[in-house]
């Protein structure tokens, strides 16, 4: 056996596991209490949230030292946190690979650990027939511990049975067995594989052994046993087997604590009845079992959810309003939006009817609308990030037979808000993605559908959650990548970018009196200049709404409380002069735009996600074979717009006063777009490529400081685009003077704020010569 093992060096934050232990491509989850576990948690999630995981020798052992654990571990990925009302914080996590520590230091609080990484790929490695010898003997040896042991499912063996890999093979075997810590760290601190199949093979034939004990004690008790007294003897039975093996008992305390709380929970009756099987069903497990946290998970969860609590809605247009308005400068438009809703929503007393989807650009307050919602209506407010979620169980939660079962985000959220009815945010709706580990959208189909979501179900919990009281609220960057079936069921309400000045208002009314109480300032410990202020949103962000802003600002109010405490000054004042001081060096600068005409280059126009953008468009032409050629990851709309361009320049090729006739048969054309605009595609940058073109064939410089967005026809003419106002804010961003749009997007300019319109100029136009005459110098300066 030829075992390929890669060494890598690395270093990642340490948690001592206490009594469990995880192989790599295992999925667990446990309970993460101890402070420099929690601390060493979060420094993971800042990173790439790979984690350390080693188990301590002697779970006793409070603080444990580089002697106190295994020196094998293994790599993970935090795939799931959450916050349990105790304290302490639950962690699903799957292991990646194998680790051996070289040393450990505490550092801010946690532990530091330096590794050897071990890491192979399957598919180099060639499996040597003694090796496949070992694989039959152990997968016999399974077969049997199977039949002495009712807590591993036959179909597990199935499963085995696919395993190729000699080495994850041992590993996922052992993950299943209930052995000793030292008996896991022989299977886990072996490399080489033959290895790790023969000493699993040894554990295996102890174990088998074992369990036949076991189960002769089993039949000695049962001839013992009353049918009167069956109950009980059930439990003297497990104790008499647990001694045996040198075990401790299972808590009693917990038995009666649950049971004390299936009694005074109102739980609906299939809920009870789900919750005193499952009780029943723990009572009779080892207390070494893994199922026996299944169990406990899933009691928590079915007693901790609010089966019948609510709280009183309330709608009152005008204390909505006031809430509205005291969290949120400007946004008039979407505020009337809001409050139309909620007073549909007071007539028809039902959440059945549309539910609200606020589409806009990152940080421009949707979150803080939908926050705004449920305090108004005093409801409790959850919030989940759909972002990135690709696999259903995410949101239905996965059968208790799973190995490290959880319920779904749904229900543990619901979970959180403890009551049946808050606002629930599904956020980035957008984003959602499909693959083949299920369909989360169709998933989340069911939870908005008012005719099954009194009904929903979650793979882990089994019995049916009533969802019909929730009022959900969803936010998305585009309505475009909203699966159609959802758009259906949503009223949606747009919330555009910012301009300087709305940011300068909501900086100064919002972000920073919210960042001075949560760093514990008072208004007159702290001043901004207004010079200041507008530096920031200038030169420090390019964005269309305020998140980047309101984080240079948290900074700059934390590096003053810093210096107040350090220099022992009781004010901050901060202007142009020292702004660096508090914010770093800026990013951006004014002009980078410069204002002298170049030949092939056009600024234009561009509509994405996160707002308006500017994007640089360059063309060059050399000789050639009159090929024209894209590049900079532009999509097929992009890449058809230009040839309409071509056809027209090269049908118009004289009255454009292009001088060499044969230009599309010996020079070739390309057209790039520079990375860092995004997404490229779709048809309004035509006229700018268009006019980039003419400028490269006939030399006449662009005007720099004019930006241009429309779409071209074969026949030149301008057609309307999508986007006004983000474009326009961009080019307001940008300091750009002149803009040229579609004569048709006229009707778009009446949401356009006054301030933006004023230092710029609109050229409306219709025809491409429209454009050239504006954007190109005059033909008798080229
Ligand atoms: P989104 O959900 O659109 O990404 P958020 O609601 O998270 O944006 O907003 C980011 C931050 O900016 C929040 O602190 C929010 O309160 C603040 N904010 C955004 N728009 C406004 C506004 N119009 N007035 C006051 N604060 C705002």
């Amino acid at each position: 056996m030829v075992n390929d093992y890669k060494e890598n060096n690395i270093t990642l934050p340490l948690i001592a596991l206490r009594g469990i232990w995880i192989f790599p491509h295992m999925v667990i989850h446990f309970d993460v209490g101890r402070e420099k576990s929690v601390k060493a948690l979060e420094e993971a999630m800042l990173n790439d949230s790979k984690i350390l995981l080693s188990s301590q020798k002697d779970f006793k052992v409070e603080d444990p030292k580089i002697d106190d654990i295994y020196d094998m571990g293994t790599i993970a990925v935090i795939k799931q946190t959450l916050k349990l009302p105790n304290g302490s914080t639950r962690v699903l996590v799957e292991g990646v690979d194998r680790a051996r520590i070289t040393s450990l230091e505490e550092k801010d609080g946690y532990l530091l650990a330096d590794a050897i990484e071990y890491t192979y790929e399957f598919e180099d490695i060639e499996v040597e027939d003694k090796t496949k010898a070992a694989i039959r003997l152990v997968l016999d040896d399974v077969k049997e511990y199977i039949n002495y042991s009712p807590q591993i499912a036959q179909e597990v063996m199935l499963g085995l049975m696919d395993i190729e890999d000699p080495g994850r093979l041992a590993d996922v075997i052992a993950s299943y067995l209930q052995l000793k810590l030292s008996d896991h760290y022989v299977i886990l601190e072996e490399l080489n594989f033959y290895s790790r199949l023969e000493k699993l093979h040894m554990i295996l034939g102890e174990e088998i052994e074992l369990l036949k004990i076991e189960e002769k004690i089993n039949r000695k008790v049962k001839k013992q046993l009353d049918k009167v007294q069956r109950e009980y003897y059930l439990k003297e039975q497990l104790n008499v087997i647990k001694s045996e093996l040198g075990e401790s008992d299972l808590d009693d305390d917990v038995m009666e604590e649950y049971m004390k709380k299936i009694e005074s929970k109102k739980l609906p009756k299939y809920a009870e009845e789900a919750a005193r099987k499952e009780l029943k069903r723990m009572g009779q497990m080892s207390p070494a079992s893994p199922e026996i946290n299944v169990s406990r998970t899933y009691l928590d969860y079915l007693l901790d959810l609010p089966w019948a609590k609510t709280t009183k809605d309330k709608i009152e247009l005008k204390d909505s309003r006031e809430i509205l308005n005291r969290d949120h400068y400007g946004l008039k438009q979407v505020k009337e939006r809001v409050l139309e809703y909620l007073a549909i929503l007071k007539r028809t007393k039902s959440m059945s009817g549309p539910i609200l989807c606020l589409v806009g650009p990152p940080g421009v307050g949707k979150t803080s609308i939908a926050k705004s919602i449920a305090e108004s209506m005093q409801r409790k407010f959850v919030s989940m990030r759909l972002g990135g979620v690709r696999d259903e169980a995410e949101i239905r939660g996965h059968r208790k037979t799973y190995i490290a079962a959880m319920p779904g985000r749904i229900i543990t959220l619901m979970t959180k808000a403890g009551t049946l009815n808050p606002v629930f945010l599904l956020d980035e709706i957008d984003k959602v993605s499909s693959d083949f580990r299920g369909d989360p959208a169709s998933a989340l189909l069911e939870v908005l559908d008012p005719e099954q979501n009194d009904e929903f179900t979650d793979h882990f919990l089994e019995v049916p959650f009533d969802l019909s009281k929730v009022m959900f609220v969803t936010t998305a960057n585009s309505t475009s990548t909203i699966p159609p079936a959802l758009l259906d069921r949503m009223e949606v309400i747009r919330v555009s970018g910012y301009t300087s000045e709305e940011k300068f208002e909501i900086a100064k009314r919002h972000l920073i009196p919210k960042n001075l109480k949560s760093h514990g300032l008072k208004e007159d410990e702290f001043e901004i200049s207004q010079a200041a202020l507008e530096q920031l949103i200038q030169n420090y962000t390019r964005e269309s709404g305020v998140r980047e802003l309101e984080r240079m600002i948290a900074r700059v109010v934390r590096k003053s409380v810093r210096r107040m405490v350090e220099e022992g000054v009781d004010r901050t004042k901060i202007t142009v002069q020292n702004l660096s001081k508090y914010a770093g060096k800026a990013r951006y600068r004014d002009d980078i735009l410069e204002d002298n005409p170049m030949v092939g280059v056009v600024t234009g126009l561009a509509w994405t996600e996160v707002g308006g953008e500017i994007l640089q468009i360059e063309v060059n032409t050399m000789p050639g074979t009159g090929k024209v050629q894209l590049t900079g990851q532009l999509g097929d709309i992009m890449k058809e717009s230009a040839m309409a361009g071509f056809s027209y320049i090269r049908s118009n090729a004289e009255k454009l006063g292009i001088t060499d006739k044969g230009f599309f048969k010996d020079k070739d054309i390309h057209i790039h777009i520079p990375e860092g605009a995004i997404p490229k595609d779709g048809p309004s940058a035509g006229i700018s490529m268009t006019t980039a073109m003419v400028s490269a064939l006939t030399g006449r410089k662009v005007m720099n400081s004019v930006a241009m967005t429309g779409e071209i026809t074969l026949r030149g003419r301008v057609l309307p685009i999508g986007g006004v106002k983000e474009k326009l804010l961009a080019a307001s961003r940008y300091n750009i003077k002149t803009v040229l749009l579609p004569e048709t997007n006229k009707k778009d300019i009446d949401e356009i704020p006054e301030k933006v319109l004023k230092n710029m100029k609109l050229h409306y136009v219709n025809d491409i010569n429209d454009v050239l005459d504006i954007a190109l110098e005059p033909i008798e300066n080229a």
